[in-house]
């Protein structure tokens, strides 16, 4: 790839890129990697590119593209994160910063893994972008892996298949989700990878055609019906999401009825109801196979109307009815924050859906100019109600919001949360009572000879299993006080 066909790609994605700026990153990255080479030969600067890319195919920012292109730059080179800001400034140099410190730690599964999620969810709590850049850096790996050692490709596709591909469905990025686990699906599973395929490849091809010609066939029926489309298209499951649906059905196929489906794309909420009817007007919709995820939407926010039918040669597919905003949301998750930005959509229309995420997202544009304080929003959205926090040994323990030392003490163990007389918050002595934050490091000083905990814990305990406990012992001591008294 040369600099212009990055360029031109860029471009077409991102119609505003600063283009001397991308050429300025482009230059300072092609000269700090100088003489290196990929594994597949490539020089190595085709890799910071392909991920810059690959982030413009979902809209991302400038900052975000430019670091991207320098991601490497600081671990790999003899430039360093200082080099970089006085070239491209604070908000490019963070970033880059962010994606360093995150650092390249070889995989041996997740239990082991523990100082690098404290990582990630530290640099994903300071600008989200950060773990969206690794998105751009771990797909295009994955493109790569055929060029790495057996063993070696594994571990990665592994690590992608457990961490990365859950981070990105927890940010609702249904897309990079997809494609991080269709990539590392050969490497990390190849036996299981091969007996999909054998299992479905017979009928895929009948199946390509079964969606081609319905395609068609609904165009009509809902234009005939006067009913206004923005778009339709057939959807190939996800190999990997379809593998792990089968391991839920006994690995019968015939139970999957999504492996054909074709998208609805139509203006508004309202339209998504008629089109539903008018659809089950032309063919017969199976029992109990209708969802409606926009009235319920999925714990990830995901919205859409599905219906299963039989077709008019009985076949069976599936239809998904969304609006243009629930499929961005789908599709891209957080990252259709920076699209919604981005382009000048129409909000007053958008006001009048029942879009929980595009709504407070309008609301922040309106009325947040900085984009910090966006990200800052993003990020209490994200972490929504819960704290990570980290032993001295820098494992992740996770918490409410609002919870304190005692509250850690008890996750960490019954007894330590019976004889804790103090904290270290950040290497500083804290009262009991101090309300922790994410990323802070929390150590707990314990008194042996202590008679269990205080009966006002309880006024400031936010975890429940800290409060049951605490009362437990409150009140076996009271009646032991009272047998005591007694005798
Ligand atoms: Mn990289």
């Amino acid at each position: 790839m040369t600099f212009e066909q990055m360029a031109a790609i860029i471009k077409k994605n991102r119609p505003s890129i600063d283009l001397d700026l991308l050429q300025l990153a482009y230059e300072f990255a092609r000269d700090a990697h100088e003489g290196q080479v990929r594994q597949s030969g490539d020089p190595y600067i085709h890799h910071p590119m392909e991920a810059a890319v690959s982030l413009s195919k979902i809209e991302m920012d400038d900052a975000t593209l430019i670091a991207a292109i320098l991601h490497d730059v600081p671990e790999d080179t003899d430039r360093t994160i200082e080099d970089i800001e006085n070239e491209f400034g604070e908000e490019i140099a963070g970033l880059v910063a962010g994606v360093t410190k995150l650092g390249k730690i070889k995989y041996r599964g997740i239990e082991r893994y523990a100082e690098n999620l404290r990582r990630m969810f530290m640099a994903m709590a300071t600008d989200i972008r950060v773990i969206l850049i690794k998105f751009g850096d771990r797909i295009h790996n994955l493109k790569t892996l055929k060029y790495l050692p057996a063993e070696k490709a594994q571990r990665i596709a592994l690590e992608s298949i457990e961490i990365y591909a859950p981070i990105a469905d927890r940010l609702s990025m249904g897309e990079i989700k997809g494609q991080i686990e269709d990539l590392a699906f050969p490497y990390a599973y190849p036996d299981e990878y091969q007996w999909l395929i054998r299992r479905i490849s017979p009928k895929r091809d009948k199946r390509k055609g079964m969606v081609d010609s319905i395609l068609g066939d609904v165009e009509k029926v809902l234009k005939d019906a006067g009913q206004p489309v923005i778009d339709v298209h057939g959807r190939a499951k996800h190999l990997y999401s379809l593998y792990k649906k089968l391991l839920n059905h006994n690995r019968d196929i015939s139970q999957i009825y999504d492996l054909a489906a074709l998208r609805i794309i139509v203006p508004a909420v309202s339209d998504c109801y008629k089109t539903l009817g008018f659809l089950h007007e032309a063919y017969k919709p199976l029992k109990g196979r209708i969802k409606d995820y926009i009235a319920q939407p999925k714990p990830n926010g995901y919205q859409s109307l599905h219906t299963t039918c039989f077709t008019k040669d009985g076949g069976i597919i599936e239809f998904q009815i969304r609006t243009p905003e629930m499929h961005q949301q789908a599709e891209w998750g957080i990252a259709a924050h920076w699209h919604y930005k981005n382009a000048n959509i129409n909000r007053p229309a958008l006001k009048e859906e029942k879009l929980r995420w595009v709504k407070q997202l309008n609301k922040l544009f309106e009325e947040v100019e900085d984009e910090k304080q966006i990200l800052e929003s993003l990020k209490l959205d994200i972490f929504q109600e819960r704290i990570f926090v980290f032993t001295p040994d820098g494992d992740v323990i996770e918490l409410p919001a609002g919870s304190t030392p005692v509250d850690f003490a008890y996750r960490i163990h019954s007894d330590i949360g019976d004889t804790c007389c103090g904290s270290k918050v950040n290497t500083k002595i804290q009262a009991l009572t101090t309300i922790l934050r994410n990323g802070d490091v929390v150590e707990i000083f314990t008194d042996k000879r202590r008679k269990g905990p205080n009966e006002d814990w309880l006024n400031y305990v936010k975890t429940s299993q800290a409060k049951h406990h605490i009362r437990q012992m409150v009140n076996r001591k009271k009646r032991t006080e009272q047998e005591f008294g007694n005798a």
